[in-house]
């Protein structure tokens, strides 16, 4: 261990992540190495300035404007599981900077499978699990960050039935719950609502039934109508964004009744479009004065070029107190999918590291 890992690991940390996509949180630095070594297509003429230029939304359109990186950076990684391991190794040494105890990190593992044209296709999606499994124990060891994984599908692609397989196959080593990432743009790239799917219904139900966490992205490009559903259809027990909720006041009371925990991303809010600019209040500002359990999370820092600190420091400029961000932590340390027993641990951590003696 080097000087800097041990000053990392002894950095007090007292926050929890939990809606951060491992997929969206690769260093450009690292993206651009990676390519470059395999000969792979960069934008423009190769530097790292138009790599991270093209990686980093300015101004928000929506969500798919805010995704469109992925499709340009996704290739340099799928296949390639020495990346990922390296990719969760560094993820860990960069929440230990923003001074994470424990995070659940998710992704999608379809999209590192990786294809024939670019590093080869992986034999089985297990593989990928094992290698993030790697670099998040390696990176527990040296960062003294603990970080577990959220096993994320895409709406409407068939993917849930295999992750909810992977749910099963890793529950207890790694895995800690499943999700579903909402595309909700047809072929014209035009906002569609997303349809009730049977398929992915079901697949929940046997989470429920299985003892594997749920949460679901919802409230972000659809309406509160959509949140109402993740609850009262899809039976999550987290909701990813959730912002629009509040455009019902009979769906967000009642989410507030029933202490659903709403993983919000300060900078991907703005970035996406789901809460424009000029809006009076921020849901958020409004989900911290009126004691609904919610969290601060990064979301996807290649995209939104900015750190945990900085979703912290935005929140605080729309009004968020210093108790308010304490409470969001223990707020997503309560609302997290770790065993009961690591839950505690991690609650009683908390305390120790903010210097709270009961
Ligand atoms: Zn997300």
């Amino acid at each position: 261990m080097n000087p800097s890992q041990n000053a990392l690991k002894n950095l007090p940390k007292s926050r929890v992540e939990l809606h951060v996509h491992l997929d969206g949180c690769v260093r450009h630095e690292t993206l651009w190495e990676l390519a470059k070594k395999k000969g792979l297509q960069l934008p423009g003429k190769g530097t790292f300035q138009e790599l991270r230029d093209a990686l980093v939304i300015k101004d928000p359109v929506d969500l798919k404007y805010f995704l469109h990186p992925f499709l340009i950076f996704t290739p340099y990684v799928a296949g390639d599981l020495d990346a990922m391991e390296r990719i969760a190794y560094e993820f860990c040494e960069d929440e230990a900077k923003n001074g994470v105890t424990y995070v659940e990190a998710r992704y999608c593992p379809h999209f590192w499978m990786g294809t024939e044209d670019y590093h080869g296709k992986l034999k089985e999606l297990g593989e990928i699990v094992n290698a993030v499994n790697r670099g998040f124990e390696r990176g527990e060891t040296d960062f003294g960050v603990k970080a577990k994984t959220i096993l994320c599908a895409l709406n409407g692609t068939g993917m849930i039935k295999d992750v909810l397989e992977l749910c099963k196959k890793f529950k207890g080593e790694g895995v800690v719950g499943m999700d579903i990432a909402m595309n909700a743009y047809d072929k014209s790239e035009t906002y569609v609502e997303v349809p009730l799917n049977p398929e992915e219904i079901a697949a929940y139900e046997e989470a429920r039934k299985c003892g594997i966490h749920r949460t679901l992205h919802a409230g972000e490009a659809g309406g509160a109508d959509m949140v109402q559903r993740a609850v009262e259809v899809y039976h999550t027990e987290r909701v990813g964004h959730g912002y629009r909720v509040v455009e019902s006041e009979a769906i967000y009371s009642s989410c507030k009744e029933k202490k659903i925990h709403f993983e919000t991303c300060p900078w991907s809010s703005y970035l996406t479009g789901a809460v424009p600019l000029g809006t009076r209040k921020h849901p958020i500002v409004r989900f911290a004065e009126e004691g609904v359990n919610f969290s601060l999370n990064s979301d996807d820092t290649t995209l939104t070029g900015r750190t945990l600190r900085d979703d912290y420091a935005l929140a605080a400029s729309w009004g968020l107190t210093e108790a308010h961000a304490i409470r969001a932590n223990f707020n997503a340390a309560h609302s997290c999918f770790l065993p009961d027993k690591e839950k505690d641990h991690l609650i009683q951590k908390l305390y120790k590291e903010i210097n709270i003696t009961a």
